[in-house]
Parts: structure tokens; sequence; C-alpha cells
């Protein structure tokens, strides 16, 4: 149920068809971060949820099973690290691309992101001239491995 022809949607992001179709899951702590993330995908076409913090992030991924999730690192309570790892911790989310967002840039940041499950890394600020397609490359790449 959670594969839906991968390979195909892959091929099509760039044509728009299946963007509609496609869930994003944001878990992002601060609003306007959110509201300018949300913005940018929804004009795409993207179906955005969004969730505050890491438990109600967790518990939006397993009950939507989204497409993607853009996961903020530096969050109250439970950090993203954590986030990924509980994630990862179930095979429900085996198949879902997690992508951090963080403004943290220390070196070893990005290996300790997919260290803990993440398979990508964009950094903030967002930029909005090309935060969407970072986002459908990592979607293409996705699709291409798991399809
Ligand atoms: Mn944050």
């Amino acid at each position: 149920m959670v594969q839906r022809k991968r390979v195909y949607r892959a091929a099509s992001y760039a044509s728009g068809y299946f963007r509609v179709n496609t869930t994003i899951l944001l878990i992002e702590d601060n609003e306007q971060n959110r509201y300018l993330a949300t913005f940018l995908l929804e004009h795409r076409g993207y179906r955005v949820v969004s969730a505050p913090d890491g438990s109600s992030g967790i518990e939006c991924a397993f009950a939507l099973l989204p497409d993607l999730i853009l996961l903020d690192i530096q969050l109250p309570l439970m950090d993203g690290y954590a986030v990924a790892q509980a994630l990862r911790a179930n095979a429900k989310m085996d198949h879902t691309p997690i992508i951090a967002v963080t403004s943290y840039a220390m070196v070893g940041d990005r290996e300790k992101c997919l260290e803990a499950g993440c398979n990508g890394y964009i950094e903030k600020p967002i930029n909005p001239e090309t935060f969407v397609t970072e986002i459908e490359g990592f979607l293409t790449a996705w699709g291409r491995r798991s399809g």
C-alpha cells in the first residue's frame, strides 16, 4: 500500500502530474519556516501536512505515511536526530525519504543526520529559489532507488 508505482511517479514529478497526490510531512517548530516551506510546496502543487514538534510529527508520519518527510533538526524536547531514529525503528518508514532541514553549520552534522536515518540534508535558511527543486531531486532519486 505504501509503495505506489514509484518509478513512474519519479519520472513524472517534473510534469506535475503526481504532485497533487504527493504528501509531504513537515516537522518544524518555527512558525515562519513552516509557513514558508508550506507556501512554496503548496504553490507547486504538493499536499503539505505540518507538525510543530517531534512527537506529533512521528504520530502524523505513521498516520499519513507521507511520500517524504522534511525534518527540522533543532526541535524542542525531542530533536530531529531522535525523531529520525524513532521513525527508522519502524519498518513502515523503510520506504519514506527523510530529509533533514537544519541551520547547524558545524562539520559533522550532515553525517550525524545520515547516521540517524535521514537520506539527505537541506540547509537553512530556506532558499525560495531552490527549495522545491532540491526536494524534487530527493523524490526523484528515491523513486528510482526503491521503485
Ligand atoms: Mn527548529
